[in-house]
């Protein structure tokens, strides 16, 4: 058995050991992060009140700008004339949106298909252990679809019926709420934002700018969400409209859409055009506006 002698140099390194253990077994646990707890825990943490504070004191006198999917302050494609597009997958979370579709992340490995994966707070809430396997696969990378899944407005806008926040502060939570989230599980700030329903005001555009995040939009919307939609429908909205530098839009919490199925003849034809895959953080985003 091995004996640890007490001297000077193995006491700190047992503490760091046990501190590690302590720390990681933390950042696992589901009810440290569940939503209403852990915002409850930021806005406790200096870090993050007086953040607020000062975001929303500087953004305070701006209008909230235009209302909608392309406004101004969201990328929408990456800034290249080579054949490469992003997939990019949405996890909505709540009532009608946690599901996980297996199938369709197993198709993305045995192709080899780098993706972003965009995911609320709620999702993560919801599917804590498969958020963690992802969160581990280099092939992913985990981006911040908003806390609560709702669309960031300073004015209570609603976009598909889902009502969006009513001020900067609740912007703000849903915004930088998440991304600290994601963080304190994985170890690794997100980079990119895409607002729930992918609609937001420039108002709250800018204000994640100010947090050093982008917001990322869609220049392909492949229609995965509409309800019945068939795979053959996918399919031509994403082949016929294919770009380079392209960012599509689609989701991994419906196993019951026909994603996966549109996808497993959307990957051959890309190819065939020459199209290869990519996630986002290796380019420079735009706006094609
Ligand atoms: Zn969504």
């Amino acid at each position: 058995m091995m004996k640890i002698r007490n001297s000077g140099l193995k006491k700190p390194l047992l503490f760091f050991v046990i501190l590690c253990a302590v720390n990681e077994a933390f950042s696992q646990d589901p009810d440290m992060y569940t939503n209403a707890t852990f915002l409850k825990r930021l806005n406790k943490e200096r870090s993050f009140s007086e953040l607020k504070k000062r975001i929303v004191s500087a953004s305070a006198k701006t209008p909230a700008g235009n209302w909608g999917e392309f406004v101004t302050g969201v990328d929408e494609s990456i800034n290249t004339k080579n054949r490469i597009v992003a997939f990019t997958f949405d996890a909505c979370g709540g009532k009608h949106g946690s599901g996980y579709d297996k199938e369709l992340i197993e198709y993305l490995h045995q192709e080899k298909i780098p993706a972003t994966l965009f995911i609320s707070g709620k999702w993560i809430d919801s599917q804590f252990t498969e958020f963690l396997n992802l969160s581990r696969d280099t092939l992913f990378e985990i981006e911040n679809h908003g806390l609560n899944h709702r669309p960031c407005t300073i004015t209570g806008q609603s976009a598909y019926g889902i009502k969006g926040t009513l001020s900067l502060e609740e912007a703000f939570d849903e915004i930088e709420g998440n991304a600290r989230k994601i963080e304190a599980i994985t170890k690794r700030r997100p980079l990119y934002f895409r607002s729930a329903t992918a609609f937001i005001d420039e108002a709250s555009a800018r204000m994640a700018m100010r947090l050093g995040i982008t917001t990322v939009g869609y220049q392909i919307l492949s229609g995965d969400a509409v309800p019945f939609v068939q795979e053959s429908v996918i399919e031509q909205n994403v082949v016929n409209k294919i770009k380079p530098g392209a960012i599509v839009i689609m989701h991994f919490n419906h196993p019951e859409w026909n994603t996966k199925e549109a996808l497993e003849k959307i990957v051959p034809k890309l190819r065939k055009m020459g199209y290869s895959f990519v996630r986002l953080h290796d380019f420079k985003l735009i706006s094609r506006k």
